[in-house]
């Protein structure tokens, strides 16, 4: 059961949260796989053509994992500035 302290701690430390934006230079990737296989939070799925994208940026949480692994050099994670949410406006 959380306390109302508790809540406002976890609050605080959400916006506090950095967010990244990983991006996939297609016409370089082989769609092999392993971006998908790398990533921790599972946020990278194939598209029709098997190459990454994306599902939830949000939930990245910037390991670079994706980009050090990928063979042909077609992935950039970058830190998102201003720290807001895809979906703020
Ligand atoms: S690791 Fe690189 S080449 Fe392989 S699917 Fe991912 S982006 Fe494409
Ligand atoms: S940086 Fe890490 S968490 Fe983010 S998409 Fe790449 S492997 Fe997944």
């Amino acid at each position: 059961m959380t306390t109302p302290q508790e809540k406002t701690t976890t609050t605080a430390a959400d916006r506090k949260k950095k967010l990244y934006d990983v991006s996939f230079y297609h016409d370089w990737c082989k769609a092999c796989g392993i971006c998908m296989a790398f990533c921790p939070r599972e946020i990278i799925l194939a598209d029709r053509a098997g190459k990454p994208e994306i599902t939830d940026p949000d939930r990245c949480v910037g390991c670079r994992f994706c980009e050090l692994h990928c063979p042909d050099f077609a992935i950039t994670v970058s830190e998102r500035t201003p720290r807001r949410r895809r979906n703020d406006v």
